[in-house]
This record gives structure tokens, sequence and C-alpha cells, in this order.
């Protein structure tokens, strides 16, 4: 009897057994045509790296064990010791953390560049520098870069242009299409899009670039699991219906909560006023994402009871999961920034971030009325 599954079954196998020495030189001599060892590739991790690669229209990709896990790989891909890279001063905390405390280490020197000079870098490069990571939509404040634009400024300095694109993913922005050189994903938020995973991916705009990940990966023992490559690879088949749903019920929200007393400010680049709205409809097709932050009074007793009276925002400090949740940057995601570079992010003590899920809308508008009365 032939079984033939529908879709690929999960390959819960750490190695794959060879017939004979020919059938090992087959493996050596038609890379891609056998597995060996699930480290160095598996039914799954491929699966899933192929689908976010055709998805960002990139040369090749590889499935990391989690976000930072490909960072890490998209840094090590471009950079050596003596070498130096420019980041985003808005960026994922874990993002600067890697770069200040480990690749520094390493002999990789990083310069911050706020968000208001991204487009005027010749003051910041040196003769050995080699990138600029960025991302697409940043996190808390939603600020939105324009990536055509930035890959034009990096090309001409003789740097690469490297993108985390977690908020926005592939559909909303494709990053290799505007320029980019290297676009990743903390797979964990919307692709996998559970909250059930935590896995990674790196996509190469160039053949050569997506080996050099594929070598990182497999040395460094950066790759993903078969189960893991398998969740996600579920995840990522609604990532088209889900993208559409998180930013329509996120717009609906945001458009509440500014009308609301005890709400300061609400950053969302799908509102008239965000300072990028205009950049953000066309870079991302008309729609925003489900990430928003919210400013209420900046006084700790005002922040947890909105958190204790939230039922369909629990604090969960992850994102873009079907569900809704919220976090607080200030004791999370940004806790090891210097208070001066917290205030110069305009993180305090008042901020709270959104990550909304694709619940019907009316129900998570009634919880947050309630929270905030
Ligand atoms: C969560 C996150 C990461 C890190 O991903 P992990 O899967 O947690 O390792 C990187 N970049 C952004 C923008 C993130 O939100």
């Amino acid at each position: 009897m032939e079984i033939i599954p529908k879709i690929t079954p999960i390959y819960q196998t750490s190695v794959f057994k060879f017939e004979d020495l020919n059938e090992l030189e087959l493996y050596f001599g038609e890379p891609g045509s056998r597995y060996l060892y699930s480290r160095n590739g598996n039914p799954n991790s491929d699966e899933l790296a192929e689908a976010v690669n055709r998805l960002e229209g990139g040369a090749g990709a590889i499935a990391t064990g989690s976000g930072m896990a490909a960072i890490f790989a998209a840094l090590l891909a471009c950079c050596q010791a003596g070498d130096h890279v420019l980041c985003a001063a808005d960026i994922y905390g874990g993002s600067s953390s890697l770069l200040n405390n480990e690749l520094s280490r390493m002999g990789i020197a990083v310069t911050y560049v706020p968000f208001e000079q991204l487009y005027d870098l010749k003051q910041f490069v040196q003769p050995t520098t080699r990138l600029l990571l960025a991302e697409t939509m940043s996190n808390p404040l939603l600020r939105v870069a324009d990536l055509r634009r930035l890959a034009t400024e990096c090309h001409q300095l003789g740097l690469k242009l490297v993108v985390d694109n977690t908020f926005a993913t592939p559909m909303l922005t494709k990053p290799l299409t505007l320029g980019v050189d290297i676009v990743l994903h903390s797979v964990t938020k919307y692709i996998a899009g559970h909250s059930d995973v935590t896995a990674g991916a790196v996509v190469a705009a160039d053949p050569e670039t997506a080996a050099r990940l594929k070598q990182i990966g497999v040395l460094y023992g950066l790759t993903l699991s078969p189960m893991e490559s398998w969740l996600a690879m579920r995840g990522l088949k609604t990532l088209h219906l889900r993208m559409p749903a998180h930013s329509h019920n996120a717009l609906a929200i945001a458009e509440f909560l500014q009308e609301q007393p005890g709400v300061r400010a609400v950053y969302y680049p799908g509102l008239p006023d965000h300072p990028q709205h205009a950049l953000a409809k066309e870079q991302g097709h008309g729609l925003f994402g489900g990430m928003m932050s919210v400013l209420l009074a900046d006084d700790a007793a005002v922040v947890n009871r909105f958190m204790q009276r939230s039922q369909r925002f629990p604090f969960a400090p992850s994102l873009a999961g079907v569900d809704s949740s919220l976090s607080y940057p200030l004791g999370t995601s940004h806790r090891y920034l210097t208070p001066e570079q917290q205030a110069d992010l305009g993180i305090t003590v008042g901020l709270v971030r959104l990550s909304v899920g694709i619940e019907p809308v009316e129900e998570l508008l009634a919880d947050l009325q309630q929270a905030l009365r």
C-alpha cells in the first residue's frame, strides 16, 4: 500500500538512512536530493524556509530556532571581527542586547542611528561599516521606515540593508522588492501566528548570501526542529487571511481609543495623524497590521488597573497571535535600555502596547471600554 499524505507529515527524525556508499555519494554530489541529518536539513524546515522565501521573493532562506537566531545569522552572514554595523535606534530590545553584549565581544561594533537621521547615514559610516539593521515598523511606537529610500541610501554608501519585517509581514510589505538585501522574521509572531511556537527565518536577495546563511545555520546550530517547522508552516497557510483581519480590528480599536478621555495618545500607522501614515499606507498596501501602542497616564496604578480589568488583552509579553494580548515596553522589551534611551524613544510608565487579535471586534471594543472606565 502506498501512503500519499495530502500535507507534509512531521519528519520527527534527527537522522536519515542511506542504502549504501553510492547513496552517500549522491547526497554530496547532488545537494538537496537527499537528507542526511536534521540540523543540516529536514523536509519540514525546508518547506517552511521555502514558503517564507517565496512570500518574500528571495533567492534562498533558512528557518531558524528563533527570531534572535535569525538576527544573529543575518549579521554573521555580512560581518566578521573588526567590522562595524549601524542599527536603527528604534529596534527590538533583543537585537540591541545582542549587538551590545554579545557581538561586541566578537569584535563587531555598533552605532545607533536615531529615526530622524536614517536617510542621512554618511556621518555614521566608518571604513569598516557593513550594514544597517532596521525594522519595517518599529516597536513600540510603530514608526515606519521608508525601505526604498533606506536601500538607496545604504547602497550609495556601500552598505547592506538588513530588515526585520516581523511586524509588517510580507502581506503588508515585501522588503526585497524595495531593494533590501536581507529580510528576517521572528516566525514566533505573525508568520506562525498562534502563540504556540518559537521560530525565525532569514531570506536573502542573492544566492551567495543565501548559501552563507545556510552554512551559518548548520555550523552554529541555529536551525529549526521538524515539529516547530511543521507548526509554523500550518500557521503560515492562513497568514494572508489573518493579516487583513488583524489590521481591520486594529484600525477600529485605534479609532475608538483615540476618542477615550483616559488615553493621551494612540500610536498606530493607520491613523491619519500618524507621522508616517501616507508612507505606511503605500508601503503596506492599505493594511497597517495589528500592533499599536497606547499612552495612558504616566502612573503605574492606572496601568495596573487597566491590565487587571481587561479580560481580552491578557498581559503576555509577546505579540501577533490570533488572540489579543498586551505588553508593557518599559518593563519587558525595553527594560534594559538606559533611562535616557527609554525617554528618547518615548517609552514611559503609561505606555502600553496592544497586539490586536482576530476575535470579533465588538468584543474587543467592549472589553477595552470597560477596562478604561
Ligand atoms: C520577538 C521579536 C524578535 C525576536 O524573536 P524571537 O522569536 O522571540 O527570538 C525579533 N524582532 C522582533 C521585531 C520581534 O518582535
